[in-house]
């Protein structure tokens, strides 16, 4: 057995361990990581790792950035959960960092990001309630396809893909799915339905779906079409925010501001769960004390960490060298010559390759390639690979890890060139 840098369990011990007693609701790619700085990993034998997922955007700051951390050690030291029973001394100092930082009137913080959507539906029918005077019950919500917002039963009830519904029925209903990136869809139905639609739910660039990138212009439309018809704009940015796509917000690149704003993952930097809805008075009063809430939700510990996550955003100017590093890399993938590269897209550091699929051989294969080569990234669908390293990632660093890209399909176009293409797959 190697010897052991980090712990006292090795990778096939830990592996075996989350095989045998634990749900197989993931299929991890077989890569056992004990230990994070920046935008590296390493796994208990001591290989390193460029990560290039982060944590599907919620450590954007990077792994275990030390002023994070070093927040995180001051509050635990303090007190870490209160409830909502009693004030705590940094919630109210949170709710206004956070509420002015985005440009907000209110913010209501939860813990993981379907429960930041799930309060954002709940705010969106009670608004389409008591201010838009919708008839009891008839409330509706309008989605799009290829949507992802999290895995609770009432989410996954307007999901359009198979894997997240099947057999988890019967579903909650008030859920209208149109395409995405198409505003004269979004406009032909709320012209003859908008009376009864309290918000629209989009993410301003699909994730999950495999990084779709809308159309320049798409959210901008989608913010007029809704203020026409009096409904909310419902904005998920829990993945496509915080400095993700070269701007703070998604929605910055149209300069639309959202009615609604749903944050998570990076929030916090990746060292605790929070979510939070952002809105104005108007909608968030709707919910009166003892109507909706989360027994961590605003939990002190929470409150410092995301204070902490937000100010390494600005100061280091997150956003900017997210822009500049997804030029440099979108540039670089282009210029892999490989059958396997059908098409590259992506905005800032949320980029996807997508596949073409051959005999034997789909996006996982090449994760696993990848990681032989120390870069991780993780397929999306069988045919998309998504590259969504640490925003604080370096030039030389994006440069790295492109030369390491592109050997792996240069071996792999080899590999697939003699007829090994069945070999390849392990
Ligand atoms: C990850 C994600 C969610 C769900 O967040 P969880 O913390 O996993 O519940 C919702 N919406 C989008 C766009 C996401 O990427």
């Amino acid at each position: 057995m190697k010897k052991l840098v980090c712990g006292n369990i090795d990778s096939a011990e830990a592996m075996r361990l989350e095989e045998h007693y634990g749900a197989h609701n993931y299929h991890p790619l077989p890569v056992v990581l004990a230990k994070g700085e920046g935008i590296y990993v390493w796994d208990p034998e001591g290989s390193r790792y460029l990560d290039f997922l982060s944590a599907y955007g919620a450590v954007n700051q990077g792994h275990c950035h030390p002023k994070i951390v070093q927040a995180c050690r001051e509050q635990a030291g303090l007190i870490t959960l209160t409830s909502r029973a009693f004030f705590n001394n940094k919630l109210g100092d949170w709710e206004k960092y956070i509420t002015e930082y985005f440009g907000f009137e209110m913010v209501l913080p939860m813990n993981t990001g379907a429960e930041g959507v799930e309060t954002a539906i709940k705010l969106a029918r009670r608004w389409g309630y008591v201010k838009k005077n919708i008839p009891e019950n008839q409330a509706r919500i309008v989605t799009c396809e290829g949507n992802f917002h999290g895995r609770t039963t009432t989410i996954i009830s307007f999901s359009t893909d198979p894997d997240c519904r099947t057999n988890f029925g019967p579903f909650t209903p008030g859920f209208i799915t149109i395409p995405y990136n198409d505003t004269v869809a979004l406009e032909k139905l709320l012209r003859v339905e908008g009376k009864s639609v309290a918000g629209f739910l989009v993410e301003p660039l699909q994730g999950e779906a495999g990084v779709y990138v809308p159309d320049d212009g798409y959210m901008k439309k989608v913010g007029e079409i809704c203020k026409k018809y009096n409904v909310l704009l419902i904005a998920d940015e829990i993945q496509s925010g915080l400095a993700r796509t070269g701007r703070m917000l998604c929605c910055d690149h149209d300069g639309v501001h959202p009615d609604m704003l749903i944050l998570g993952k990076a929030l916090t930097g990746g060292i605790i769960p929070m979510s939070a809805v952002l809105s104005s008075r108007e909608v968030m009063l709707t919910i009166k004390p003892g109507e909706h809430g989360s027994t961590y939700g605003g939990n002190p510990l929470a409150c410092v960490i995301s204070i902490a996550a937000l100010k390494v955003l600005k100061d280091e100017g997150l956003s900017e060298n997210a822009e500049a590093m997804g030029e440099i890399f979108r540039a670089g993938l282009r210029e892999i010559d490989s059958p396997l590269i059908e098409l590259v897209r992506g905005r800032g550091l949320m980029n996807a390759v997508v596949i073409k699929p051959q005999k034997n051989l789909e996006a996982w294969d090449v994760c696993l390639a990848l990681k032989d080569k120390g870069i991780l990234a993780k397929p999306t669908h069988r045919h998309i690979i998504r590259f969504t390293p640490p925003c604080m990632i370096t030039e030389n660093q994006v440069r790295d890890a492109m030369k390491q890209i592109k050997q792996t399909f240069t071996e792999l176009d080899a590999k697939i060139a003699g007829g090994m293409a069945a070999k390849v797959r392990s």
